[in-house]
C-alpha cells in the first residue's frame, strides 16, 4: 500500500554507514537530513555521496536536506563538563568567560547581554532549565535560577518571547550554503529566519553558489510566526521546528500553530515538514508511546508533507524500527481521512493554464474514481499543485529531469518516476507511458488513469492537456463514455 506522507530522517552515527543507510531507506525514508550543526563540510559531502550511491542501488529517489545551524546561541564549556543548578541559585552568563564553573559560564554570542534586561526569561537546554535575569552588568548577565537541573557543555539558550538580534545567516551558514550547493542538496533548511529577506538571502546565496535546492524556512522564532505569510512567499516550504519554537512561544501554543502553519503552506502551494520529538522515546525503546503515535497521526491529519526524525535516527538505538513504526502510523492515519476535495476546490483561485489542468485532473480523478493520476512534468510544479489538495488518488510524477526526482520525494501523495525521453507523436507517447506505468506496477491493463502533459514536451510550465485514458488502449485518444448515454 502506498504511503502518502513522507519521512525525513536525520543522519548521524547511528545511520551513516552504507549498511545502516540501506536499512533506513528500505524501512521507508524518503528524504535524509544532514544537520550542519555537527560535523565538517567534507564529511557532509562524503555522506551525501554515500546516500546517492545507496539510493541508486535501491532505485529510490531520495532527497537530501541540508539543515543550516543558524544563530543558535549556546553557552560555553565547563571545567568539569557540567554543573548542577538549584532553584534560587545565582548564575552568571558571561560573554567574556572562557571556561565555566558553578558561578558562571561563557557565551558564543557576545551580544546577548544587549538583548536582555531585568525580568527576561532565558531557557537553557530546550527549556529544561529556566533563568530569570536580575540585572546586566557589561558583558555579564546576572540571573536567578527558577528551574534547576544539570547543565552541561554547549547547551542552547532561547529567550522566551523572542527578541534576540542575532542575524539568521551566520558566517558559518554562508559557508555551509556553498557546501550544500556543492553536494547538490535538494533542500536547504534555514534556521531561525525572522523575515522574508532572510529567506531571499539564503536562496540568492544558494543560486550564486550554483545550487538549485528548494528553501525551507524553519519556523522557530516568535518573529517568524508573525511574518509567516511573507516568509512563505519567499520560500518553497516551512518546517514546524517545534523544539526551539516551543521554547520561544510556550509549549502549549505549538499544536495550534502547527495546524495554522501547515494550512497556510498548503494554501500557498508550499511544502510543510513537521519536526522534533515525534518519536523521541524510540531513541531508547523499540516501540513508541501512545502519545507519539497520536502526534504523528495528527500531523498527517493536519496535512503535513513529511514527518521528521532527529535524534531517533541520528543517534538512537532503533533507527529502522522508528522509521517502520512511523510509516505504519502514517498509513493508518491517511486511511482515516475524509476526502474534502470538493469543498477545498471552491476556495482555490488560479489563473495559470498549467495550474488549471493540475486541479482539473484532481477533480476528474476523484469523481471518476481512477487508479492513478499521472503527471508528465519537468520542474515538478504540476505535481506540487496536485499534492496541495487531497483527492485520495495517488499521483505519479513522470519526469525526464533527474534533478526534479529527489525534490518531489518530499511532496505528499506524489511518487516520482524517472522516464526516458518521450516520442514526439501522441500515440507513441501514450504507449511509452503505459509501458512505464505497468513496469512500475502503478497500473495494469484495463485501469483508468488521468494524465496531464504539455503539447511541447519538456517545456517547464507547458502543461496544457488533460487526458483520461484506459491502460491497454494507449494508441487511442478517446475512451468510450462509461455511464452516460451519448447525447442525441
Ligand atoms: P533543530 O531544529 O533540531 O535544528 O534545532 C528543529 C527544532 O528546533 O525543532
Ligand atoms: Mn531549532
Amino acid at each position: 500500500m502506498i504511503r502518502h506522507t513522507k519521512i525525513v530522517a536525520t543522519l548521524g552515527p547511528a545511520s551513516s554507514s552504507p549498511q545502516a543507510l540501506e536499512r533506513l531507506l528500505q524501512a521507508g525514508v524518503d528524504v535524509v537530513r544532514l544537520n550542519f550543526s555537527h560535523g565538517k563540510a567534507e564529511d557532509h559531502i562524503a555522506l551525501a555521496d554515500t546516500v546517492r550511491q545507496v539510493a541508486a542501488r535501491l532505485k529510490r529517489p531520495v532527497g537530501i536536506l541540508a539543515d543550516l545551524q543558524g544563530p543558535k546561541i549556546r553557552i560555553g564549556k565547563f571545567e568539569n563538563g557540567k554543573i548542577l543548578l538549584k532553584e534560587g541559585d545565582s548564575f552568571i552568563l558571561d560573554a567574556q568567560c572562557t571556561l565555566g564553573n558553578q558561578a558562571r559560564v561563557g557565551l558564543d554570542y557576545k551580544d546577548l547581554p544587549h538583548d536582555v534586561n531585568r525580568g527576561s526569561i532565558l531557557l537553557l537546554d530546550d527549556g529544561r532549565l529556566v533563568l530569570e535575569v536580575s540585572h546586566v552588568a557589561g558583558a555579564e548577565i546576572h540571573t536567578r535560577v527558577r528551574h534547576g537541573g544539570e547543565l552541561s557543555n554547549n547547551k542552547g539558550i532561547n529567550r522566551q518571547g523572542g527578541g534576540l538580534s542575532a542575524p539568521a545567516l551566520t558566517a558559518k551558514d554562508m559557508d555551509d550554503i556553498k557546501t550544500a550547493a556543492q553536494m547538490g542538496a535538494d533542500f536547504l533548511a534555514v534556521s531561525f529566519p525572522k523575515s522574508a529577506s532572510d529567506m531571499y538571502m539564503a536562496r540568492q546565496l544558494m543560486r550564486a553558489a550554483g545550487g538549485s535546492a528548494l528553501t525551507i524556512a524553519k519556523i522557530e522564532r516568535v518573529e517568524a510566526v508573525d511574518a509567516l505569510a511573507e516568509i512563505l512567499d519567499a520560500s518553497d516550504g516551512l518546517m514546524v521546528a517545534r523544539g526551539d519554537l516551543a521554547v520561544e512561544v510556550g509549549d502549549a501554543a505549538v499544536p495550534a500553530l502547527q495546524k495554522r502553519m501547515i494550512r497556510m503552506a498548503r494554501e500557498r502551494n508550499k511544502l510543510a515538514i513537521t519536526a522534533t520529538q515525534m518519536m523521541e522515546s524510540m531513541i531508547h525503546a523499540p516501540t513508541p508511546t501512545r502519545a507519539e503515535v497520536s502526534d504523528v497521526a495528527n500531523a498527517v491529519i493536519d496535512g503535513t508533507d513529511a514527518v521528521m526524525l532527529s535524534a531517533e535516527t541520528a543517534v538512537g538505538a532503533y533507527p529502522e524500527q522508528t522509521v517502520e513504526a512511523m510509516a505504519r502510523i502514517c498509513r493508518a492515519a491517511e486511511k482515516s481521512m475524509p476526502i474534502t476535495l470538493d469543498r477545498e476546490f471552491l476556495d482555490r483561485v488560479f489563473t495559470r493554464i498549467d495550474q488549471s489542468i493540475a486541479l482539473s485532473a484532481l477533480f476528474a480523478a476523484y469523481h471518476l474514481n481512477v487508479k492513478a493520476i499521472v503527471a508528465l512534468t519537468s520542474s515538478g510544479s504540476t505535481a506540487l499543485w496536485m499534492s496541495r489538495l487531497d483527492c485520495g488518488v495517488p499521483i505519479f510524477a513522470l519526469t525526464q529531469e533527474a534533478a526534479s526526482l529527489p525534490k518531489m520525494s518530499l511532496f505528499r501523495q506524489v511518487t516520482p518516476l524517472l522516464i526516458d525521453p518521450m516520442p514526439d507523436d501522441r500515440a507513441g507517447m501514450r504507449r511509452e507511458i503505459e509501458r512505464r506505468l505497468i513496469e512500475a506496477d502503478v497500473a495494469a491493463e484495463g485501469d483508468l488513469i488521468v494524465l496531464t502533459y504539455g503539447d511541447r514536451h519538456g517545456t517547464p510550465g507547458g502543461t496544457n492537456t488533460l487526458s483520461i485514458m484506459r491502460i491497454g488502449e494507449g494508441a487511442q485518444t478517446a475512451v468510450p463514455n462509461m455511464h452516460i448515454p451519448p447525447f442525441h
